[in-house]
Order: C-alpha cells, then structure tokens, then sequence
C-alpha cells in the first residue's frame, strides 16, 4: 500500500488533474442533491474487503458523487452564506492536505503556527485590539463561539472564587432574539441560560435594550454577546453602546462576526464596526467572507491567557507541551488535534495583500446595494429590510410559500441559481448572500425576471 508503483503514480496525476479541471470551470456546476437510493442504485456498494482501486473508486467520485453535490462556490448559490475560496486558498489547502502538519502546537508546527498567528494578529489588529491578542482558527463559528463563551464563563468563576463570593444557581449570558442558532447551541452544551435582549425595528441590538435586560437578568450574568451581521440580514448590532454596557457591568464582551466581521475592511462599511476595539474576544468565519475554503473560523482573545487558562488540556502525554512557554493553538479552544486551517487564507492573503481583499469586499457590498435599489424600484418586488451589508431579504408581492419552493427548485434543476425560501416574522421570502465576487448584478437581475416566467 506504501510502495509507490506506476499505478500509484498514475493515480496521483489523475487526482491532480481532477483538481485542475475543477479549478479551470468557471463557473463550477452547480450540481444538485439525490436521494439515497438513487445514490446507492449508482455508485452501490463502495466499501469492500479487496478495496475497488483508486482509479475506480475517482471514477465514482466524479461521475456520481460530485454531481449530487452543490458547489457552493457558483456565483449563482445565494443561499445560507456561500463559500468563495480565493485560486491561491484552494490551491494551497491541497498543499495543507500533502503536508500533514499537526497544527495544535508550536514544538510540531512551528512554521505553519506562526503563519496562522499573523493572520490572526493582522485580524486583532484590524478590529482595533492590542498587539498582544491572539487566538486560533478552529472548525467553524459554532464552536469558535463556544470555545470563547467557555473561556468567559471560566475567568467569571475564577474571578468569584477570587473575592470569596459564592457561585450563582444559574450562569447566563445575554444576547438577541437575531443572535445565531449556534449561541444556544453553546448555551444547552454549557449548561447555562440564555438572556435575550429585544432588537429595534431593523432587527439591531442596541446598549440601552442590552442595559435593560441586564437589569432584570439578576445574578450569574458572565457575557453579553453582539452580532456584527447577523445572518438572516446582514445587520451589525451597536458594538460600541453594547460593549460600553458590558464594560460598565464588568461584562466579557464577544462579538459574534461569523459572517458579517469581514466587512470592517470595507471603506463603506467600516464604520459600521465602531466598537470592535472594546471586545474580549471575536469571530469570523474565513470560510463565509474571507474567501478561503471550508473549514475556518478565527477566533480571537483580546487577553489570549484567558482563552489558554480556560481550555488547555493537562495529561501525562502532554506535559511536554503544556509546560512550556511555547504557543499551542490547542490551548486556544475547545480542540487538541487540528489542522492548521488557517494556512489558505495565509497563502492568499500573502500573495493577493490586503488590498485585494478590501475591494473584494467592497465589490460584494455594490452588488448588494445595486440589486436592493432595483428590487425597491420594482413594482412587484418589496425589500423585507435595507440591506448594511451583502445579504439581500426580498419578497414577490402575492407569492406564498409554494410559490418561492417552485420558483427555487426550477432554478436548481436548470443549474441556474440556488436560492432557497426564507421566512421572517412567518412570512415566506427570497435572500440572496452575496460573498461571491464572481456573482454580479446582471445575474441577480435575471434570477429576479425569472420569477416572473
Ligand atoms: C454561520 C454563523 C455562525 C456559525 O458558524 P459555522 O462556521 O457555521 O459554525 C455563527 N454566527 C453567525 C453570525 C453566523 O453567520
């Protein structure tokens, strides 16, 4: 199995050549789910005791299982957040994949380690945190909002045991009704209760509503959590009131930028961000915004200690690494083994700068505003929101539910767009994310008129 032989040689330039093909489409297939059986009736029984051979089981891949996959790098996926990589992400994270790097420490992976930690520190310093922030890329926002909530309840109860003060019954943290599903899937795995504070008609949390809610929330609050772009609308709640609240109570303050964080690099959008700089800790997701392949989320300390004393892991074998002074992105987070994810972001943001991506940004950002100012000027179609960032919320005037589900699932099966139903309040709408800077205006154009056929 380790020899390498012609054939392994052969199959080595096959895969090579796979990659190639799919990075020259431009655009990719869309590409659409199947059933199970109908998957099965095709590619049948895969795994077997003799093994199919890699050319075979390649063959499979492409001819079967790519196609029952959607590309949700088309500049015509407009659902969820989408996933644009960057040529130079892609092509590195095959290089990630022949490495085998253990990113999880510095004695291992101290090139890759210190790589990443530019990123990170370049990001921190973006955001306005002090030099001395610092994080780690981990698999996604779900658990990078975990991994610094934990962090934050942990320095609260240092901080009790400290002064002598008794643990409350209940820890809580607060956050709004908009807030991502992630945060009380954090809240249920934590074992802690969630306060949520109301949002004003736009959907943004503001300081006095989070100055409320703390009011009523009574003992054990440890965080309040902002969204900068919360993911239905793109709204970026008021970071500078709520971090001022937070501070005044003495408050960890986590801005949950998953999607919308990238957007601080925008020269029209920045603004939007003011308050950032008062933030214990943050996310953003490079696999949303950031142009870089699945999966990353930069999760960063403002105070990276507070992270380390929250999630190191202690154990005879590890010992060596955990005593010394040494940076071991395992002890940022709820992980230990982990890929040094944040490589193809590295390579693309070193080879394209920083520029680049500010216009990428930006670019997403004139889509967005170009197509809300024709869906307000259209006489069938109504704005459910005004856009702050890329996501795009509209509703067909008279349309129900089914009307939309028949409307998506023809633009899927002609590998045109992939844009599912959303609702707001109960109601059924369109959204379309724009993270893509190979989708423009025209198209979104005409993914409208074809609501209209
Ligand atoms: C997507 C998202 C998350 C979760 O991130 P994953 O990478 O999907 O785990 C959290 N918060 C916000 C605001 C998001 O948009």
């Amino acid at each position: 199995m380790h020899k390498v032989n012609d054939a392994s040689v052969e199959l080595r330039e096959k895969v090579f050549e796979y990659a190639r093909t799919r990075m020259n489409f431009s655009p990719p297939p869309l590409d659409s789910p199947l059933p199970e059986a109908d998957l099965f009736s095709k590619a049948g029984q895969t795994i077997t005791e003799s093994g199919l051979g890699g050319l075979a089981s390649l063959d499979l891949f492409g001819q079967v299982l790519a196609p029952a996959t959607i590309s949700t790098d088309h500049p015509g996926y407009l659902s969820f957040i989408p996933c644009a990589p960057t040529e130079a992400s892609k092509l590195f994270d095959l290089i990630v994949s022949a490495s085998a790097i253990y990113g999880g420490s510095w004695m291992e992976g101290a090139g890759a380690v210190f790589a990443e930690n530019q990123v990170l520190s370049w990001l921190a310093s973006e955001a306005g945190l002090p030099v001395t922030a610092g994080g780690v890329f981990v698999q996604g926002g779900t658990l990078g909002n975990l991994s610094a909530l934990v962090a934050a309840r942990h320095k609260a109860k240092a901080a009790r045991v400290l002064a002598g003060k008794a643990m409350p019954q209940t820890w809580k943290f607060i956050c709004s009704s908009e807030a991502h599903s992630s945060l009380k899937a954090a809240a249920a795995v934590m074992d802690v209760e969630i306060i949520k504070a109301a949002v004003d008609s736009n959907g943004k949390l503001r300081g006095t509503s989070v100055a409320e809610a703390l009011a009523g929330a009574g003992d054990g609050v440890f965080a309040v959590v902002a969204t900068a772009g919360t993911t239905n609308f793109g709204i970026v709640d008021d970071l500078d009131a709520i971090g001022q609240v937070a501070k005044q109570a003495g408050l960890w303050f986590h801005v949950d930028g998953a999607y919308g964080l990238a957007a601080m690099l925008a020269e029209s959008t920045k603004s939007l961000f003011k308050g950032l700089d008062r933030a214990d800790s943050f996310i953003v997701d490079p696999h949303k915004w950031l142009y870089a392949p699945f999966d990353a989320c930069a999760l960063v300390y403002r105070d990276p200690e507070d992270g380390r004393k929250a999630h190191t892991q202690h154990g005879e074998y590890l010992d060596i690494l955990t005593e010394t002074g040494d940076w071991n992105p395992s002890d940022y987070a709820y992980n230990l083994t982990r890929r040094p994810r944040g490589l193809p972001l590295w390579f693309s943001l070193a080879t394209h700068g920083v520029a680049a991506y500010r216009e990428a940004i930006e670019s997403n950002n004139r889509v967005a505003r170009q197509i809300s100012t024709f869906i307000e000027q259209s006489d069938t179609l109504d704005l459910v929101r005004k856009p702050e960032l890329s996501v795009v919320v509209f509703t067909k005037r008279g349309w129900q539910l089914a009307d939309y589900e028949a409307w998506s699932a023809k633009l899927l099966a002609r590998g045109e767009a992939f844009v599912v139903p959303s609702s707001h309040l109960g109601q059924p709408n369109a959204r379309f994310a724009i993270v893509n800077p190979q989708t423009t205006f025209e198209q979104l154009v005409a993914i409208l008129n074809s609501m209209d056929e």
